[in-house]
């Protein structure tokens, strides 16, 4: 059995009687132990003196304290404590301070430990004797020895701290009794609930035991930030309060600081290296209960026959009520000694340590005991200790969110930063003066440079000359705090030159704009497509001219500049003649040719300002901008005419090509794009009307053109009734036999006062107006009629062709007016021929088909007329039932200059013998023309050349000069 007696010193006298009362001196194995607060060193003395004469066989073991625990109370007299072992052996040992503490450590297990050697109680005079490196070589020989016991400390002004036995005494060095016997069971804990508080620091500058720097900075700076000038001044005592937490191997290790050196670096208790990460420590309350909690309730459980704590100041300090409950409730077990320690020394062999802020508890039994039942542990907190908790919670949660927080800002660094390395656009920033001082690894991959070849230069070293002006526009924009997007070509270090679309993005730290962040794109692919795109979308494949959209955007953007400028723009049609048929008969390909030299020549004679565009096929529009006026205009357009005239020649053989042009002016002619377009293609329709080669422009000519019209109109009505109306004849002729073989009938207007009018001018008209039908008819009628009085007095036997306009062909009466007239005048259908042109077709084809079918029936000939001028292919001839095919008079005039219009002339005559067709070539005025038809194989002529078109007596009289055929052979 292990018993424990406790005394509070008075003197010499009463402890005597206190010795002899307990009969401790009976006892071979006495431990004693004093705790003897701040008695000087000649009271120490003293005492020895007197336990020494009184207990001789007594192993005594004390030092200087700060609060004595007795009974479970603090008290500030000496306090001593008896402790009798019925088999354990007691021995002591005091060191004082040489060479290494670990050195002292390994020693202590030398002399002092015995095989069974359970515990040692260790009493240190200076937490600065390298209390930590002592421990280590205590447990280095790997003894299962229990450690307990306590740092005494620094008393008042400076007086130094003792430890003792019974014979020496020492202020630098440990003291320590060893417990040994297999009797003897030991209960041993440790309580140190450190809690990591503030920011995780980098130990930046270690040697040993001396933290140079942490975080680049001196500890002592540090310290004083995170802890405040009290803490820095009451160093090294302070520290037990907030050590530093030093994270080892999954462990955190409360190291403490020893002492302050001169140069704000530390001598701390444990060694540390540079790379080791700490943090503060502090206790937390709560745990502190709970692990105390849980060790009563083993004793409980567990009783042990005396116990001993080593106990924290600082736990008396600050968290009194718990410490003074615990002690009761400790004493509830039994009798309880103790001090209250600058530091404690716990654990065992394993990995004794020195703690701060902790209790070393050690329980000694010889024998068992029973469990004791009427023991209540339950914490009472007094107000002051509720705050303690509280602000012990606050700090937690505290902590918690900053960790939380740092945890966060972490992770959005994270995002951030692989958002920048890992972005295949390139990403910089530079400051406010455009120096670069970031760039992500796409920036180097790009251009190919270092980092260190950019970083620190300015960002306009890399671009243009040309393109710094812009640059810097933009860099300043992004300053104040407006997005900037640009294209940007920039080349790599080897030289090669792309795109970038460039994003630049102001930085702000604290609502100032500390820098520019620059995001960069290689967009030199798209850029290439979208060009292509739109060289597609608005450029015309064969010539590169703007087409008919980028035309009119072109004259969209003029108008608004001519509106704000009151200018005058002019937009002109160009349509080249007979192209149509150039196609067809020489091909695309050579089409193709003509037309991009066209569009050269045109651009070639442009004024300066001056637009060309392909409008479509064979349309060609152009604008003109600059110093537009009515002898500019008909300057350019006469130079269009002329340029166009000239010969082109393909494969040795020269072309003649002639254009029309419609002219419209801004604004009179039209204040929109879309109206002035309009106007101007009206009056190439014009033009084309009035058959080609020439210009017409928009209101002047046609307005002119309108009103006398209207006055034509209205003299056209009565033309019939009037009997101005009158028939010449010209005769068509068999080119081989020079035998007459038809005539065509062509209607003459003599007006009183204006005179003879050409058909060309009121025939459109009469269509216009419906005119067509009557005049038609008249015309159809007098035809049939004369040509059967020729017959029937033997003056000729031939054909007569009478001209049918589209108009009047579709009228549905038509067919039936054909038969009147045959039958009016007795004219055998045979004998009739009509006139079509290729417009008949534009309309419902297969109606015009069924009509021609009808009229052929009637046995009535049918012929086309001004072929080749038209929009209708040879080709689709062989589906008409068509008799006799007429070219064109501009074909048979232009033969004569080696133009195409041989080839064309021989062609369609091939053409149309292969379709059994009979080819009247029209407009034959030389007797070269002739010759030459007769040897493309034409096989009947009409033209000036044989006669003009004569009034009736000039016929007649013709024809009884004319031999005459018997049969009508066509
Ligand atoms: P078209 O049917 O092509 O008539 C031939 C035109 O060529 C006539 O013009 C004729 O005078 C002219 N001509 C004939 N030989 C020569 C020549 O060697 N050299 C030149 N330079 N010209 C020649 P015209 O009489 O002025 O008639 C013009 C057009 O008026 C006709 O062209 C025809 O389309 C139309 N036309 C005439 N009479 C009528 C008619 O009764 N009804 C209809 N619907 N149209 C008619
Ligand atoms: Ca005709
Ligand atoms: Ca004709």
């Amino acid at each position: 059995m292990v018993k424990s007696f406790q005394y509070i010193y008075n003197d010499e006298h009463s402890l005597n009687q206190f010795i002899q009362e307990h009969g401790i001196d009976q006892y071979p194995s006495l431990l004693i132990q004093a705790f003897v607060g701040d008695s000087p060193l000649a009271v120490i003395k003293g005492l020895q003196r007197h336990i020494n004469r009184i207990l001789p066989r007594g192993t005594l073991i004390g030092c200087n304290s700060n609060g004595q625990v007795i009974g479970g109370s603090i008290v500030s007299e000496i306090v001593l404590s008896f402790t009798i072992f019925e088999v354990t052996v007691i021995e002591s040992l005091l060191q004082e301070r040489s060479g290494s503490s670990k050195q002292l450590g390994q020693q202590l297990t030398g002399v002092l430990g015995q095989s069974d050697t359970k515990a040692f109680i260790v009493f240190a005079s200076h937490l600065h004797l390298g209390v930590q490196e002592f421990l280590e070589g205590v447990s280095e020989r790997g003894d299962e020895i229990v450690i307990a016991g306590g740092v005494s400390s620094d008393l008042p002004d400076k007086r130094p701290t003792y430890v003792f036995t019974n014979d020496e005494i020492t202020s630098e060095g440990f003291v320590t009794a060893s417990l040994s016997g297999e009797e003897l069971k030991i209960h041993s804990h440790s309580i140190e609930e450190w809690q990591e508080v503030g920011p995780v620091f980098t130990i930046t500058k270690a040697k040993g035991n001396i933290l140079g720097e942490i975080n680049h900075v001196k500890p002592i700076r540090l310290l004083d930030t995170y802890l405040g000038e009290r803490f820095v001044s009451a160093l090294p005592d302070s520290s037990i309060e907030f050590p530093f937490l030093l994270r080892r191997e999954n462990e955190k290790v409360a190291v403490y600081i020893m002492n302050v050196l001169p140069d704000g670096s530390v001598e701390l208790s444990h060694g540390v290296t540079e790379g080791d990460t700490v943090s503060f420590g502090f206790v937390d309350v709560r745990d502190s209960i709970r692990s105390t909690t849980k060790l009563l309730s083993r004793l409980k459980r567990h009783p042990v026959e005396t116990h001993f704590v080593y106990n924290c100041v600082a736990r008396r300090r600050y968290i009194r009520d718990v410490t003074n409950q615990e002690l009761s409730f400790f004493n509830q077990v039994s009798p309880l000694t103790g001090f209250f320690s600058y530091g404690e020394l716990g654990g065992t062999g394993g990995k004794p340590k020195l703690m701060a802020h902790s209790l070393s508890y050690l329980g000694l039994s010889e024998s068992v005991r029973e469990p004791i039942r009427d023991m209540k542990i339950d914490f009472q907190l007094t107000p002051e200790a509720d705050v303690m908790m509280s602000l012990t919670h606050l700090i937690n949660t505290a902590e918690k969110d900053i960790k939380e927080l740092t945890q966060n800002i972490q992770i959005s660094e994270e995002y951030y930063r692989s958002l920048f390395d890992n972005n295949t656009d390139f990403v910089y920033s530079t400051d406010l003066n455009g120096r670069f001082n970031s760039l992500n690894p796409s920036f180097m991959k790009t251009f190919g440079y270092t980092r260190e070849e950019i970083l620190g230069k300015s960002a306009l070293n890399f671009i243009r000359e040309e393109d710094a002006v812009r640059v810097r526009r933009h860099f300043y924009r992004a300053m104040d705090g407006r997005e900037q997007y640009y294209d940007l070509p920039i080349a790599s270090k080897k030289g090669e030159v792309n795109f970038f679309q460039i994003k630049n993005i102001p930085i702000t730290v604290d609502g100032k704009c500390v820098g520019i962040f620059g995001i960069g794109r290689n967009v030199t692919k798209e850029r290439q497509f979208e060009k292509k795109i739109t060289q597609l979308a608005y450029y015309d494949g064969e010539t590169d001219l703007p087409n008919k959209m980028k035309f009119r955007e072109i004259v969209d953007e003029h108008i608004q500049r001519a509106k704000k400028k009151k200018r005058q723009l002019a937009v002109l049609f160009l349509d080249m003649d007979r192209f149509k048929m150039i196609n067809d008969t020489l091909g695309h390909f050579v089409g193709d040719v003509i037309i991009k030299e066209l569009s050269q020549r045109i651009q070639g004679i442009l004024p300066k300002g001056a637009y060309l565009g392909r409008f479509s096929g064979d349309k060609f529009t152009v604008l003109l901008t600059k110093e537009v006026n009515g002898t500019t205009i008909s300057g350019i357009t006469q130079d269009i005419l002329e340029t166009v005239q000239a010969p082109f020649s393909y494969q040795g053989k020269e072309f003649y090509i002639s254009v029309s042009i419609g002219a419209g002016i801004y604004p009179q002619d039209g204040e929109e794009t879309a109206d002035l377009l309009r106007n101007a293609d009206s009056a190439l329709n014009w033009a084309k009307s009035k058959g080609g080669n020439n210009t017409v422009y928009f209101s002047r000519d046609m307005e002119e053109e309108i009103t006398r019209k209207v006055e034509m109109e209205a003299h056209l009505r009565r033309a019939i009734e009037k009997q101005e109306l009158f028939i010449a004849f010209q005769p068509i002729i068999n080119i081989q036999s020079q035998s007459l073989i038809g005539c065509e009938s062509l209607l003459r207007w003599q007006h009183p006062s204006w005179g003879l009018i050409s058909p060309g001018e009121f025939i459109p008209l009469a269509e216009e107006t419906g005119l067509i039908h009557d005049i038609g008819k008249w015309v159809l009628v007098e035809s049939c009629i004369q040509l059967k009085e020729w017959i029937d007095r033997d003056a000729g036997k031939f054909y007569i062709s009478v001209n049918v306009s589209a108009r009047q062909f579709q009228h549905p009466t038509f067919l039936n007016d054909v038969e009147e007239a045959l039958a009016i005048s007795g004219l055998p259908a045979e004998y009739l021929c009509l006139e079509l042109t290729e417009t008949i077709m534009l309309h419902d084809a297969s109606r015009t088909i069924d009509a021609m079918k009808s009229l052929a029936d009637l046995g009535v000939k049918l012929a086309i007329d001004d072929f080749g001028t038209g929009y209708s292919s040879l080709s689709y001839l062989k589906h008409l039932p068509l008799h006799i095919l007429k070219i064109d008079r501009s074909f048979v005039q232009n033969m004569s200059d080696h133009t195409p219009d041989v080839a064309i002339v021989q062609s369609i005559s091939t053409m149309g013998k292969g379709l059994n067709m009979k080819v009247v070539a029209e407009g034959v005025e030389t007797p070269g023309q002739l010759e030459l038809l007769k040897q493309l194989g034409c096989d009947f002529a009409q033209g000036f050349l044989i006669e003009r078109p004569m009034p009736l007596e000039k016929m007649n009289t013709f024809l009884t000069k004319m031999h005459l055929v018997t049969n009508l052979d066509i």
